[in-house]
């Protein structure tokens, strides 16, 4: 794999070189990693072969933003293993146990104390003092030939499925590759040698591939927000302003809490050049605000799902498409991978309508783990030989809508089951979340559905509020006041009946606005 060329490279030349800094001053050098990694590998190579099941079996990568955490991944990759990372803090215990039920008896690299609920056998599982002690010992490389290739899975990364269960996205090493070579053209020449990239999201996020493949492909620096940090505003301000980063990795809904702060700003992160998005819709307001507090950064706009390797189209947000009345575009394919637009009936839509956004390329995975049934539904093979893609094409059928420009932009619609209808009027409720965002004095807004008889009945904004307020204004009274201004911008239909004010939007532990715990509020 060349992504572990790289930072064999650089491990080689300037083992000093820091690839990971955590908020909470955990550090960890391109030296330590390479030898740990080697080292880990070899144990995972011995353990393997004194199993009975043998093969290149998935491993489970349980902890959080430690640097144990990358010594296991890249431990996996080096001995030909597939890895599960799961986030402590962000996957419930229960959870972690159906995916290790999923995986069936794995060995597990715990870098932090693995829950009960997690019934694995105690032989399999590699503590944090075990991986430690691992690393220290002096250890030969493990032979190359052991290394994912090809075909081969790089890691399954579990996501939520409709089912109930969560379900496993086989992401292979040709997917990673592939991903990982645009993902550093997309950065470019701000990715300059050590440049620092924001960690922000948890590992089982495939998001976090965003920063992981890009940091250490261009032998930079990660800078990992820990969830204590990422949960006291006040110590990430202060992480942020110290990290020195470069490149800033987030879904939109974190940018939107930090720029709460006045204070978020060039000022604060003066080397600060890129900002990448991806996973939700990016609001206009979020991308003025950004451009207009960081002169000297660009925004870009990525999109994709977990089923083609974090992100197949990016676009840059200028300005002027920041203040346009539109919601922002998605982007452009990478090279590699195509998009089509197809009907109910699977056929292609009409050039410029709206449909179902099939993605075809070298980053689509393989399928999902054991679910040959659901790999059924949702993959196959590309229709026909995709521009650029430099292997075996697969095509996914995402359950977005989205529609293509002439200049071949993709445009998100919103999820094809997300689309709401009150009364019979179409409603998008993205949109009134804009208008409701460009607001004064509100920071953030989400807006959910509530449902009788089957039906939506009216519709709920949640709306985190900091501007003005007349002295003794109840929160109704300031919702009357606000859905005065939204009328002359929304039909009345589309006008939230009523508007409850919280202090943060709750959140996914993906970092997107939970709005399945709004909608039990
Ligand atoms: P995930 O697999 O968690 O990354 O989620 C993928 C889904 O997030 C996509 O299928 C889209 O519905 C949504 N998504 C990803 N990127 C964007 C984006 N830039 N704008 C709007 N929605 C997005």
């Amino acid at each position: 794999m060349r992504f572990l060329e790289m930072i064999e490279r650089r491990a080689c030349e300037f083992p000093e070189a820091v690839a990971q800094r955590t908020s909470t001053g955990s550090q960890l050098t391109y030296g330590e990693l390479w030898h740990a990694s080697g080292a880990l590998a070899q144990e995972l190579v011995r353990r393997n072969a004194s199993r009975t099941d043998g093969g290149h079996a998935p491993v489970l990568v349980y902890g959080h933003k430690s640097p144990l955490m990358l010594v296991g991944m890249l431990a996996c990759m080096r001995s030909g293993h597939p890895y599960v990372p799961v986030d402590a803090h962000s996957v419930p215990d229960e959870r972690a146990a159906s995916i290790a039920r999923q995986l069936g008896e794995p060995i597990v690299l715990a870098a932090e104390s693995l829950p009960a609920a997690v019934a694995v056998s105690p032989e399999g599982v590699l503590s944090a003092a075990d991986i430690r002690a691992v690393a220290e010992r002096p250890a030969d490389a493990p032979n190359p030939a052991w290394q994912i290739a090809g075909e081969d899975l790089c890691y399954i990364l579990f996501t939520s499925g409709s089912t109930g269960a969560p379900k496993g996205v086989e992401v292979t090493a040709n997917c990673f590759d592939n991903f990982c070579g645009w993902d550093v053209e997309l950065a470019g020449p701000v990715a300059t040698l050590g440049a620092v990239w924001i960690d922000q999201a948890p590992f089982s996020f495939d998001l976090s591939v965003f920063e992981l493949a890009g940091a250490l492909a261009t032998s930079g620096t990660l800078f990992s927000l820990e969830h204590d940090t990422q949960q006291d505003m006040e110590a990430l301000l202060a992480s942020l302003a110290e990290s020195g980063a470069a490149v800033w990795v987030s879904t939109p809904s974190f940018a939107d809490l930090c720029l709460v702060n006045a204070g978020f700003s060039q000022e604060m992160m003066p080397n600060l050049r890129l900002f990448l998005f991806c996973g939700e819709t990016l609001a206009n307001s979020t991308a003025a605000h950004l451009l207009e507090r960081f002169p000297r950064a660009r925004v870009l706009n990525t999109y994709g799902p977990t089923e083609s390797t974090v992100a197949v189209t990016a676009v840059e947000i200028t300005p002027q498409l920041a203040a346009a009345p539109e919601p922002l575009p998605v982007g452009s394919p990478r090279p590699g991978t195509r998009l089509r637009i197809v009907d109910a009936a699977g056929s292609d839509a009409e050039a410029g309508r709206p449909g179902e956004v099939v993605i075809e390329g070298d980053t689509v995975a393989h399928g999902y783990y054991g679910r040959d049934d659901l790999t059924r539904a949702a993959f196959g093979t590309a229709s026909s030989a995709v521009p650029g893609a430099v292997s075996p094409a697969r095509s996914y059928r995402t359950g977005d809508e989205g529609w293509l420009d002439e200049s071949g932009t993709l445009h998100y619609h919103g999820r094809l089951d997300l689309q709401v209808k009150l009364n019979g009027f179409r409603i998008e409720l993205g949109e009134i979340e804009e208008q409701l965002r460009r607001l004064p004095g509100v920071d953030a807004a989400a807006v959910t559905t509530r449902e009788r008889d089957g039906k939506v009945s009216h519709l709920v904004a949640h709306v985190v509020y900091s501007g003005p307020r007349a002295e003794g204004e109840s929160d109704f009274r300031l919702g009357l006041a606000l859905k005065e201004q939204l009328k002359p911008v929304l039909p009345h239909y589309m006008v939230p009946k009523k508007i409850a004010f919280l202090n943060a939007l709750p959140r996914t532990g993906n970092g997107k606005v939970d709005r399945r715990a709004l909608k039990a509020l």
